[in-house]
């Protein structure tokens, strides 16, 4: 398949190499730990990691910690083992909450500057006076306030002296600039809450704004790759930058975010899921989260796919979720044993057959690699087939199972349904067949065609497994008024039966991947499989449109 995608960032970075610009590429991944990550993390991941493998360069995992209230060391390690199990390994391992007392001095020095002054407006009061897009916003009243008194009241909110949210450090800039984030933004709070990592150290924690751009300085990192709804902070990024007097110039890129139809891509909404227990936990396998996406079945190799053909822009779309599916399947067609699975169980009786007599048939593990070898399976008189795959009043090309037709037995006979028993409530039950010695599969019997080819379960070996089918968790449609997407949840996100597997998959171990032949590629479950019953996941059926 050829590639398709696009990235200007690599332009870019490929640019200031050869100009010169830059010696080494250094590119940092910045979550905030308040949360698990998603696909849309990867693509960042991703790009972040392979941008500077590309050039020899370097890329950190950085936690962006200035948020104490929401955020969790579990988040911490989650995140670390997500961004391992993707295939990257980061240069250097750092935390936000590490550079607070560098921040706090370059504050200090802004003040001393004179960009900076201490604010008593309340929130509201900030908001109705920064003005709109076409109207200017007007100055703090306490705008005007000396050097000394600013570095005396930061000091002191540092201190815990006052209450949460009544002063706040803003940045002097110019109300009436067009650039709504110019109009003296926030750089730091009073929040009285237990840090993570810092612990009760710290009475104020800067704003977002303001610490990105300082971390990004402090570790010397050159291409700061964000999405495009901080465009409009690229100005105060680099004011922050310049006026830190920061020695070390990061510059800001920003690209399309990645949304994917059928889910969405935001942590708040994904920890509402698992707080009000709609799923299985983050790692549940209808989750977008990549712990979720892991345990569903997808390969790292996948998703690595996936975020380099989707390619990186600036233009915001939504990629099909099919999309994702083919580089699964790509993925797993040459790797994946192809065994086969019942997964709604009809009994299927060979009348002909001696009773107490099992033969061992030849299967080929995967007829598109034949490297990956044959094995047996075991057939006797009784075996379990699909229940659809039977039909009393069959349509009009309907050539599998129904009363006086013959089918293929993958990798075994040819059988010919003579009967069928059916229960009270008029469901069949068991189907009685003959099968023809004649035409053992590989004994190259040409005597006559069969339209149909089914598969099927030893009954005598066959290992009882549970199947766990999955739709999306919610349907695209945007919320109407008054509605959330948790009023969009699909009641039928997840399908749980009860059917058979080949005894080879007995003790099959947990995240081993399988095409079941018909089925799709299914994943055993690392929660719920045991040693006695296995418990698959579908990832994919088999067919795309892609
Ligand atoms: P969410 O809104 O889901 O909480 P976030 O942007 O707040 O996501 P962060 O932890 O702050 O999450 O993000 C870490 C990095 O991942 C950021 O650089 C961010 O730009 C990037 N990122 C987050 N979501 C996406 C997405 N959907 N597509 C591409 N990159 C993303
Ligand atoms: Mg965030
Ligand atoms: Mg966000």
């Amino acid at each position: 398949k050829p590639t398709t995608n696009t990235n200007f960032i690599k332009n870019i970075v490929q640019d200031d190499i050869q100009a010169d610009r830059v010696k080494q590429v250094v590119t940092r991944f910045p979550p905030e730990p308040n949360g698990y990550l998603h696909i849309g993390h990867a693509k960042s991941i991703c790009l972040n990691f392979e941008l500077a493998d590309e050039f020899n360069g370097r890329t950190n995992l950085r936690f962006d910690d200035t948020n104490p209230a929401k955020e969790d060391i579990e988040y911490v390690e989650a995140i670390k083992e997500d961004v391992r199990w993707l295939g990257f390994e980061w240069d250097g391992l750092f935390f936000a909450s590490d550079y607070f007392g560098e921040m706090y001095d370059r504050a200090v020095l802004l003040i001393k500057k004179g960009k900076a002054f201490v604010c008593e407006l309340t929130a509201d009061e900030m908001r109705t006076t920064r003005g709109t897009l076409t109207e200017p916003g007007q100055d703090s009243p306490y705008r005007t306030r000396t050097v000394e008194e600013n570095l005396d009241l930061f000091a002191r909110m540092r201190a815990g002296e006052f209450a949460d949210g009544s002063k706040i450090l803003r940045a002097k800039i110019d109300m009436a600039s067009p650039n709504i984030n110019l109009r003296d933004p926030a750089l730091y709070r009073i929040s009285h809450t237990i840090h993570h990592n810092t612990g009760d150290t710290w009475k104020i924690y800067p704003m977002y704004a303001f610490a990105h751009p300082l971390e990004d300085a402090i570790e010397g990192v050159t291409h700061s790759i964000c999405t495009l709804e901080f465009e409009d902070q690229r100005p105060f990024y680099d004011w922050v930058v310049e006026e830190c007097e920061m020695e070390q110039r990061p510059r800001q890129y920003e690209f399309a975010r990645l949304n994917i139809t059928n889910t969405v891509l935001s942590k708040r909404f994904l920890k509402q899921l698992v707080d009000e227990n709609s799923v299985d936990g983050w790692d549940d396998p209808r989750m977008p989260t990549i712990s979720g996406l892991r345990r569903k079945g997808y390969t790292a190799e996948a998703i690595r796919q996936f975020a380099r053909e989707i390619g990186v822009t600036k233009s915001n779309s939504t990629v099909d979720e099919r999309y994702l599916e083919h580089f699964l399947r790509e993925d797993l067609k040459l790797k994946a044993l192809r065994t086969m699975a019942v997964l709604k169980p009809l009994k299927v009786v060979i009348t002909n057959y001696p009773e107490g007599q099992t033969e061992e048939m030849e299967a080929e593990n995967n007829i598109e690699n034949p490297e990956m070898g044959n094995r047996t399976v075991t057939f006797s008189r009784e075996i379990y087939i699909e229940q659809d795959d039977f039909m009393e009043n069959p349509p009009n090309k309907y050539f599998r199972l129904f009363p006086g037709n013959e089918v293929r037995l993958k990798n075994a006979y040819f059988i010919k349904c003579n009967e069928f028993i059916k229960d009270a409530d008029g469901n069949v039950t068991e189907i009685h067949c003959t099968y023809d010695i004649e035409t053992k599969s590989g004994s190259g019997f040409t005597g006559r065609k069969v339209k149909g080819t089914i598969h099927w379960i030893d009954a005598a070996n066959a290992v009882p497994a549970e199947f766990r089918l999955y739709e999306p968790l919610i349907f695209d449609a945007e919320p109407e008024e008054g509605k959330t997407f948790m009023d969009h949840l699909n009641p039928n996100s997840l399908e749980t039966i009860q059917g058979f597997v080949e005894q080879a998959m007995l003790g099959v171990p947990a995240q081993e991947k399988f095409q079941f032949f018909r089925h799709g590629y299914f994943n055993v479950d690392s929660k719920h499989s045991t040693a006695e019953k296995p418990v698959f996941n579908r990832i994919v059926s088999l067919k795309s449109s892609f």
